[in-house]
């Protein structure tokens, strides 16, 4: 098949570890996969389930919709973080107050990657610091050198899953697969707020090596961005 993704792309090894997920505990059937516009929405042409291309930000409105309607229905949001966290900020955190029927997953690459690499709100200097393709963020220190957490914007809430892993070598993109395969059991099985976040490269507009990529987010990002499991309710 024509491959749609750059080189060393996050959304690739997601989109797999997500897909044998699926087909493991044989929910293929049963799959409405969501996407957000930009580099998600490529993976529309990666899978042969279901699936729908959401208005940037608006995944989680289009998917509780969709649980709301059609209970029977595994339905799975899948955006990037400026979607997630910045334009749909405001669904994000109402979706985890009220606890809906939510299976996410986020990918944390700080960038609107398909437009060239405007900072997200995850964007950390720090990470970053070998980057010069002429674009700043507008963030305020504190956020470029913190990061923009999830866990500390919606981790007091009564949610049933957040973690977090890195899509970079084998033993994290193990955990990664774990934490997701958790999540979607708690989403199928008991239902409420199930969110993974992963820590995703994208050498295209880091403007380095998949390498190099990989050992950055090893190095540096990971330090901002914890991994792990934060509620696993
Ligand atoms: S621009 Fe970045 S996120 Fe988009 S396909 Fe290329 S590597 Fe992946």
């Amino acid at each position: 098949m024509y491959d749609l993704l750059c080189a060393g792309c996050g959304h690739r090894t997601a989109m797999m570890l997500l897909d044998d997920i699926i087909r493991e505990k044989n929910l293929k059937e049963k799959v409405i996969l969501a996407l957000d516009v930009a580099c998600c929405s490529l993976l529309i042409d990666y899978v042969d389930y279901d699936s729908i291309m959401c208005a940037h930000g608006r995944v989680l409105d289009v998917t509780k919709g969709y649980k709301e309607m059609r209970r029977e229905n595994v339905v799975i949001s899948y955006m990037g973080d400026g979607a997630a966290y910045s334009i749909g900020i405001e669904e994000m955190v109402h979706a985890a107050r009220r606890n809906d029927d939510v299976f996410a997953i986020v990918i944390n690459n700080g960038l609107y990657s398909m437009t060239g690499g405007q900072v997200a709100p995850t964007y950390v200097d720090v990470a970053y610091s070998g980057r010069e393709n002429g674009i700043n963020s507008s963030a305020d220190d504190y956020y470029k050198e913190k990061g923009f957490k999830i866990e500390d914007i919606i981790g007091k809430f009564s949610i049933k899953y957040l973690a977090r892993a890195a899509l970079t070598d084998k033993e994290n993109i193990d955990i990664a697969k774990k934490y997701i395969s958790t999540a979607l059991n708690k989403y199928v099985n008991v239902g409420g707020f199930n969110l993974v976040e992963l820590l995703s490269p994208c050498p295209t507009n880091y403007k380095m090596t998949p390498k190099d990529t990989v050992n950055m987010i090893n190095d540096k990002l990971s330090k901002v961005y914890q991994i792990g499991e934060f509620i696993n309710g």
